[in-house]
């Protein structure tokens, strides 16, 4: 029987074509092809605490090698809901307001699949984290951008402006409606930490409106200059209206382990649960008993995990300046955002491939955090999640960009 071979997007969801794959791994694809320092994928290269790499070698010896629970280790959930009364004042009741999943890249979707129908729209900050957008498309949602600007001043802080994001709310008919604003604080790329006024705006509009908060805050322990990380579900108003996103992969340099969770209201909470149960049916268990022992470290853990970061930060902008990057300066989270305008090339993607080919430095061109290409053409981001010598190896390195 012959017949004519289908057209290639024959086969193919609609949905599909309206994002690429990420551009954040794709540069650590390139990074290993070339051999360059990888400072694009936000990724530790240094060891993982100890004593929850022995958590989790007893948990696979003792056998905690078959499926938990669907929804999440209890002991997990249980220091999960500890860390949440004890960091933010958050009381959470663990069996029927937390969703493990894997990463909470997983969190994200399968809360955005839970809650979205079609000709929602989810209100997001740009530059944003690659992940949102082809989430919202997924999930059926339509994402609606709102600008943070880059700080006019140095040291400045990352703004947006009030009429904008309140229009962004307000843009709903008969058949566009705003669901959610996802916010990502402290904010990958930018380092932003919103301030408790600007989630009170926040707050204030989505209770206004009726609009769900989905929060990232998987880099709430990494804060600096006396930055402090505020939970949106902590604001009157919010604790009905938050689903709360976290995981331990920042917080315990462990990213590969991909265990995350969503916090969420009973109701939000059950919806997620199923979405996840039939996505990945549960979370690798033996690193979710590891992940108990994680969520049990003292304070100074998390001081220390900050304390260094920030030093890390310390030691790569001033080699950035030096190679003549602008650098804005992060409050929070791992990554500093810049301006490349000083090297005069057509655009960021021209730029990083310029870098990680002649230079030997991989990092995230500006465009891949815009919903408009133009919109990043000038920026890049670098991860300063590395070891000393890594960073020491980067600067070496961009000494070259120098003097080109
Ligand atoms: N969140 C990390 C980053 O932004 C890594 C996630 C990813 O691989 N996309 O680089």
């Amino acid at each position: 029987m012959s017949q004519a071979s289908p057209h290639p997007k024959h086969f193919l969801s609609d949905k599909v074509e309206h994002f690429t794959e990420s551009v954040i791994r794709e540069m650590t694809r390139q990074a290993m092809q070339y051999g360059a320092v990888n400072l694009a994928q936000g990724f530790p290269d240094f060891p993982a605490p100890a004593e929850i790499k022995r958590a989790a070698q007893e948990a696979i010896a003792a056998d905690v090698n078959q499926y938990a629970i669907t929804w999440g280790a209890q002991s997990l959930r249980a220091a999960i809901a500890r860390q949440m009364r004890e960091w933010q004042g958050i009381e959470v009741d663990p069996e029927k307001e937390i969703v493990v999943c894997c990463g909470s890249t997983e969190a994200m979707i399968a809360t955005l699949l839970a809650v979205c129908n079609k000709g929602d729209e989810v209100v997001v900050f740009e530059p944003f984290y690659e992940n949102y957008g082809p989430d919202a498309i997924l999930s059926g949602a339509k994402p609606r951008f709102v600008s943070l600007r880059p700080p006019q001043v140095a040291g400045g802080e990352w703004t947006f402006d009030e009429q904008e994001l309140r229009e962004a709310f307000q843009h709903q008919t008969t058949t566009h409606h705003t669901k959610a604003i996802i916010l990502n604080t402290p904010n990958n790329p930018t380092g932003k930490v919103f301030s408790q006024k600007e989630l009170e705006l926040i707050r204030d509009l989505c209770v206004e409106y009726n609009v769900l908060a989905i929060t990232d805050e998987i880099y709430e322990h990494i804060l600096y200059d006396g930055s402090e990380h505020i939970s949106i579900a902590r604001l009157d108003g919010m604790r009905e209206r938050t689903i709360t996103i976290n995981g331990l992969s920042k917080s315990y340099s462990v990213t590969g382990w991909r265990v995350g969770w969503a916090v969420a209201p009973p109701a939000i909470t059950n919806a997620i649960r199923k979405v996840h149960d039939f996505l990945t049916v549960g979370a690798p268990a033996p690193l979710q008993e590891a992940g108990g022992a994680a969520l049990s470290l003292p304070a100074s853990y998390y001081r220390e995990l900050a304390d260094r970061y920030r030093t890390r930060r310390d030691h790569l902008i001033p080699a950035l300046e030096k190679a003549g990057f602008l650098c804005y300066r992060p409050r929070g989270a791992y990554y500093v955002m810049t301006d490349i305008s000083a090297f005069g090339f057509a655009n960021d993607v021209e730029f990083a491939a310029y870098l990680v080919k002649g230079v030997g430095i991989a990092c995230v061109p500006g465009s891949s955090f815009y919903k408009h290409p133009k919109d990043g053409s000038q920026q890049v981001r670098f991860a300063f999640c590395k070891k000393p010598e890594t960073l020491d190896e980067a600067a070496r390195r961009l000494e070259k960009l120098r003097r080109k």
